[in-house]
C-alpha cells in the first residue's frame, strides 16, 4: 500500500543552530501524533545534515538530502555523492527539483544518471517534475510532465519503482502563493498514475506515492491531500516553520 508523505524542503535556508532548533521542534511535535501510514521527512542543506540526523535520531522524523551528484567520487569540487549520503544514514534524496533544473542546468539525461546512482546506493528518490506557466497556458502540461517522467524514470525496471516517489510540482505554483486547485492536482496525478500503469503495471502505479508541491500551506492542505491520487506534499515555505509544517502533517 502506498504511503502518505509530508516532506519539507528547507532549500538554502537555516544555519546550523536554526536547523537543529527546527528539527527539535518537528520531532517534539511529531512525538504526540499517531502517524499511521504517514511519513514525515525533513530536508536540510548538506552542511546541516549530520546534526539534523542526530537531532531526529530515534524519532519518526526522517531526513533526506536535496540533491546529489551522479558520479561515484572524484574531481567534482563542491559536489556530494550518493555514498556520502548513505554513510550519514540517509535513505532518501530529492532529485530533479525545478530549481535544480532551471538554475543548475540539470537536464533529463543528467537526472536519469542521478536516479541510477541513487538507486545503486539503495537511496529512495523523490523525483520532481512539473510544467512552467506557458506550458499550462498552452495546454502542453500533460506532454511536459509525461516527457520528464519518461526521460528520467522509464528506463528503470518495475522492481526499482519500490524506491521511487513522484513529486508533481507545477513551477508556476512554487514559492508564488499560487496553488494548483485540488482538481488540477488530482487531474494531473491521475494522469501520472495512468502513464505509469501503461508503462509498467497497475500494481506499480497504485503503489507509487505521488506528492503535490507548490505553495501548500495549512489553509489549503486538507483539500489538496484529500484528493484520491494525491499522497502528500513536498513543501517549501511552510516547512520552515514547525507549527505550519506539523499542521500539514495533521491534515491527513
Ligand atoms: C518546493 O520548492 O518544492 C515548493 C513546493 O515550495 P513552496 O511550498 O514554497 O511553493
Amino acid at each position: 500500500m502506498r504511503k502518505q508523505i509530508v516532506a519539507g524542503n528547507w532549500k538554502m535556508n537555516k544555519n546550523i543552530q536554526e536547523s537543529i532548533q527546527l528539527a527539535n521542534e518537528v520531532v517534539a511535535n511529531v512525538q504526540g501524533l499517531t502517524l499511521n501510514n504517514t511519513r514525515v521527512i525533513v530536508t536540510p542543506t548538506f552542511v546541516n545534515l549530520t546534526e539534523v540526523v542526530r537531532a531526529t535520531d530515534g524519532s519518526a522524523v526522517e531526513v533526506a538530502a536535496q540533491n546529489m551528484h551522479q558520479a561515484k567520487s572524484g574531481a567534482f569540487t563542491g559536489e556530494i555523492s550518493a555514498e556520502m549520503l548513505t554513510s550519514l544514514g540517509l535513505k532518501t534524496v530529492i532529485l530533479g527539483h525545478s530549481e535544480r533544473r532551471e538554475y543548475f542546468g540539470e537536464t533529463d539525461a543528467i537526472l536519469a544518471e542521478k536516479v541510477n546512482a541513487a538507486l545503486a546506493n539503495n537511496l529512495e528518490v523523490i523525483f520532481c517534475f512539473g510544467e512552467v506557466l506557458e506550458d499550462r497556458k498552452s495546454d502542453n502540461h500533460f506532454n511536459v510532465v509525461e516527457s520528464q517522467i519518461k526521460n528520467g524514470l522509464f528506463h528503470l525496471e518495475a522492481s526499482a519503482w519500490e524506491n521511487i516517489v513522484l513529486a508533481y510540482e507545477p513551477v508556476w505554483a512554487i514559492g508564488t502563493g499560487e496553488t494548483a486547485s485540488p482538481e488540477q492536482a488530482q487531474e494531473m496525478h491521475a494522469f501520472i498514475r495512468k502513464i505509469v500503469a501503461d508503462k509498467y503495471t497497475t500494481e506499480v502505479a497504485e503503489n507509487v506515492s505521488i506528492l503535490y508541491g507548490g505553495s501548500v500551506k495549512p489553509s489549503n492542505s486538507k483539500e489538496i491531500f484529500s484528493k484520491e491520487d494525491v499522497d502528500g506534499g513536498l513543501i517549501g515555505g511552510a516547512a520552515l516553520n514547525a507549527e505550519d509544517f506539523i499542521a500539514l502533517v495533521k491534515s491527513f
